[in-house]
């Protein structure tokens, strides 16, 4: 058997479109769009890269976009007062800090310093609490998390009463994801487990999973022979295992792996992501989500 591919890319072109049309209506019909502000610290070229990607991203769906580049020496209580600033400012709707941080700052202060209602990344505790109460509590769910829930969602997987396995139980994928498949929601009512590095047998919980979520970062580390027949295997995992020279741009690339093997797993697998393409593009597309979600919150209309 081959596994349907559940290609991240078209799933990401179908929601942004969808937030397109969104977008378009509330600003005929109240005169505002989003407002989303990047505040980037430093030049780390990854974050600069990806900070790029969204600017991109939010530009073409018609959002107000601010980029506010700050130094990588500035002072903590610099940040917290320009943190402090978005947070009264009323066309800014979502306010994203891009980590990591210089060593300077301390990261959850400048986290807990957004103000809840503009944090669309969901990091804010407030947001992680909400997200474990469920229902109408949730306003901004972690962006990979709501991204894999779409991709299991739109492929036609059903979650209702699925056992769910998900590896790892990382505060960015492994613990929202389980939360968010637990809920007494649509798209959502799994039987849920969490494994870990100190779970005893990885491979009996695997063989388990009618949905398997692998968030473990470890290139290969789910076998094929885990795999359930016919099961549904989100492989959140990106891992640099080499180079190559790009045949698009001849300019060296790094080679990205998943956490499971995909060209033997998608022979058992019923679905599949891919590594590039999988869940990746999801996550900025999420982003987008919940800043629009954030001004419908706003004008009361959400
Ligand atoms: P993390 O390092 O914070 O957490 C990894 C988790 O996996 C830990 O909880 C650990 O207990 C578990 N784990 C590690 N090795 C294990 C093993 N041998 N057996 C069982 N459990 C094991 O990582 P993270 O931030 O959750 O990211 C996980 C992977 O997902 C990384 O490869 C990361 O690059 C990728 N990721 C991708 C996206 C995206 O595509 N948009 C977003 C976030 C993370």
């Amino acid at each position: 058997m081959s596994a349907k591919l559940i290609r991240g890319t078209e799933i990401r072109d179908e929601i942004l479109k969808e937030i397109k049309g969104e977008v378009d209506r509330i600003k005929e019909e109240h005169g505002v769009v989003p407002g989303l502000v990047t505040i980037l610290v430093g030049e780390n070229p990854a974050s600069v890269s990806y900070v790029t990607s969204k600017i991109r991203t939010a530009q073409s769906l018609g959002y107000k976009e601010v980029q506010d580049s700050q130094p990588e020496d500035i002072k903590e209580e610099d940040l917290l007062s320009l943190i402090d600033k978005y947070n009264k400012d009323d066309s800014i709707h979502g306010i994203l800090v891009q980590l990591p941080l210089p060593k300077q700052i301390d990261e959850k202060k400048v986290l807990n310093t957004i103000d809840p209602d503009k944090d669309v990344d969901g990091f804010h505790p407030v947001n992680v609490g909400r997200l474990m109460i469920g229902g109408g509590e949730v306003k901004f769910p972690p962006c990979t998390p709501a991204g894999i829930q779409e991709l299991i969602v739109r492929s036609g997987v059903e979650t209702e009463g699925a056992e769910v396995v998900v590896v790892g139980r990382s505060n960015i994928v492994g613990k929202p994801i389980a939360n968010i498949l637990l809920q007494k929601a649509p798209g959502a009512n799994a039987t849920v487990t969490v494994a870990h590095t100190r779970t005893k047998d990885l491979a009996y919980h695997c063989k388990r999973a009618d949905i398997l979520v692998v968030a473990a970062g470890v290139p290969g580390l789910v076998k094929p022979e885990w795999i359930k027949p016919g099961a549904c295997v989100i492989d959140v995992g990106v891992n640099r295992v080499g180079e190559k020279i790009s045949e698009k741009t001849g300019k060296k690339i790094a080679i990205l792996k998943g956490d499971v093997d995909f060209d033997k797993a998608k022979e058992i697998a019923g679905y599949i992501t891919p590594v590039p393409g999988g869940v990746g593009p999801m996550t900025i597309t999420m982003l987008m989500k919940n800043t629009l979600n954030s001004l419908k919150f706003h004008l009361g209309i959400a």
